[in-house]
């Protein structure tokens, strides 16, 4: 169960999200009130469709709710303007993406930089702090000069993650990331992901991947729009593999 002294990370309240198609209104997300807490490695499950991807994009800051609200540390994020919510998302989110998303014309070390804010001050500072997470991530100086299409997929999606951890964010978001990957880079993708939460880090993935899910030790089930199911189980380890993934098979059934 919960540790009850757990902080709360996150909330949403009576969260909406709408799309317009033609003029025919598609609600996605629909009154979803939702608590994420500081240390957890959660899992959003779900199947496509059910609007995983649009709930990540609204409590990531990358996307504005049509309705509700988001609380991230107690601060409603809800009401910002778009330069506020960008200076949030830079300070408090990373986020990694399925399709990776690295630019094709720049080099590992400099994709990694793009999104440092650190560098406008501290270049220097900002590029030693890039290769020590390239190589705690198992990216190596061969690597950091080569470009996106020179590396495996395994490598470009371990620099996304390194994308994402270049300024401390408290929050990794995560949509997918193992879905462009073959099993075994998948499962380097996600031990990376282990570690990070592991350091103290709050990781909220998104799947439809029940081998992805039991990296998680709180797994939340979105069904058409709305929070159907939780459960708690205890935090990943090897060696605990199958009575978690008894535990997650029958809260799926
Ligand atoms: P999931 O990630 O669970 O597969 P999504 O959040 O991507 O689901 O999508 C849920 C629904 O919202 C889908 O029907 C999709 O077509 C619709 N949708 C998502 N993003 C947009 C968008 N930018 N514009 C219009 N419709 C969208
Ligand atoms: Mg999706």
């Amino acid at each position: 169960m919960k540790d009850s002294n757990q902080e709360v990370l996150m909330q949403t309240h009576k969260l909406g999200k709408t799309f317009s198609h033609g003029g025919v209104q598609q609600h996605v997300l629909k009154n979803l009130d939702m608590t994420l807490y500081k240390g957890d490695f959660t899992v959003i499950m779900g199947s496509s469709g059910s609007g995983k991807s649009t709930l990540l994009y609204a409590i990531s800051g990358m996307d504005k709710p049509t309705l509700g609200e988001i609380t991230f540390e107690g601060q409603e994020i809800t009401g910002l303007s778009n330069d506020q919510l960008a200076i949030f998302r830079r300070k408090n989110c990373g986020f990694v993406f399925q399709q990776i998303h690295l630019l094709d014309t720049m080099s590992v070390l400099d994709n990694v930089l793009s999104s440092a804010y650190l560098v406008q001050k501290d270049r220097t500072q900002a590029v030693v702090k890039a290769k020590k997470l390239l190589s705690e991530v198992g990216l190596d100086a061969s690597i950091w000069g080569k470009f996106p299409a020179q590396i495996s997929g395994g490598e470009a999606q371990r620099a996304g993650i390194v994308r994402a951890l270049i300024n401390s964010p408290k929050a990794v978001f995560a949509d997918e990331p193992t879905g462009a990957l073959n099993s075994a880079a998948g499962a380097s993708v996600l031990d990376v992901l282990t570690e990070v939460n592991e350091r103290g880090q709050s990781i909220i993935l998104v799947t439809h991947d029940v081998k992805t899910a039991l990296r998680g030790n709180r797994i939340l089930y979105l069904r058409d729009g709305v929070m159907v199911g939780e459960l708690h189980l205890t935090p990943y380890s090897e060696d605990s593999g199958p009575e978690r993934q008894k535990q997650l098979q029958s809260f799926l059934a």
